[in-house]
């Protein structure tokens, strides 16, 4: 009887996974799902990002839906993609390292020039308590500020304009992220970090190496602390006039 089970059991069980669709959603989902555990593992635990909680929110972050469909299937490779407008997401290396370095509570507000594709914005809204984001290229803030939303991120406003004057209602801010490379800090940005507040900038020549600097407030006083070199996109606008 048993084995008059098993005969028809089997047949089943074959054509169960043989109807099984190709590109089952769930199936598409899990490969993201591992990359991204790849990602992890290989580009930034084998690294030196060691802060549990940047490694959390990195591997939590679909980072491929922050991406135009077309170049999707890059997201978890070790290095930046154009998002559209001339412009790149980070790799993601430098944004866990970015996210690192700042050392994010759960209880801080930051400040982002440069919201992109929104990706670090999110990365960072997965850590603290409210992210104020603003980017200089309508179209790149208006689609960021939609896939945000479209992702539930209720803790990240998206500002279109120039963010060399910060955003002086909402100061001062815990942490201040500059995505985009310049030769100098924005004053305004240094004015609005809170006391023991980190503010980390790529500083340098457009389309050469830049360093990704730490300015820290401690008692009034600015110090300033060189990471590694980068290379990232130039920020525009009020900057280029100074
Ligand atoms: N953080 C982004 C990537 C940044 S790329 C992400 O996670 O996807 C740098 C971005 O800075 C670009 O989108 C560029 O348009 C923007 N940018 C350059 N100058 C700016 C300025 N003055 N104010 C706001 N955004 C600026």
């Amino acid at each position: 009887m048993r084995r008059f089970a098993l005969l028809f059991l089997i047949p089943w069980v074959l054509s169960s996974c043989a109807s099984r669709p190709i590109d089952n959603p769930l199936t598409a989902e899990d490969d993201w799902l591992s990359q991204r555990e790849q990602m992890v593992e290989r580009q930034l635990e084998a690294r030196d990002i060691r802060t549990s909680r940047v490694l959390e929110a990195m591997w939590k972050v679909p980072r491929h839906l922050f991406m135009p469909a077309e170049v999707r299937h890059y997201a978890y490779g070790d290095s930046p993609v154009p998002i559209g407008e001339k412009q790149t997401i980070s790799q993601p290396y430098i944004v866990a390292l970015m996210t690192q370095t700042v050392d994010p509570q759960p209880h801080q507000r930051a400040l982002e020039i440069g919201t992109g594709s929104g990706y670090q914005a999110a990365v960072l809204a997965e850590l603290i308590r409210e992210v104020f984001t603003i980017e200089i290229i309508s179209s790149l803030g208006k689609r960021a500020r939609w896939t945000l939303e479209e992702l539930g991120y209720d803790n990240v406003e998206v500002r279109v304009g120039d963010g060399y004057q910060g955003w002086s209602e909402e100061a001062p801010f815990d942490i201040i992220l500059v995505t985009a490379a310049a030769d100098q800090v924005p004053q305004p940005l240094i004015e609005q970090l809170a006391e023991g507040g980190r503010l980390v900038m790529p500083i340098g020549p457009v389309g050469g190496i830049q360093a990704l600097t730490i300015l820290t407030r401690v008692e009034g006083e600015i110090i300033r602390t060189h990471v590694t070199d980068v290379r990232f996109v130039p920020m525009t606008g009020e900057i280029l006039k100074r």
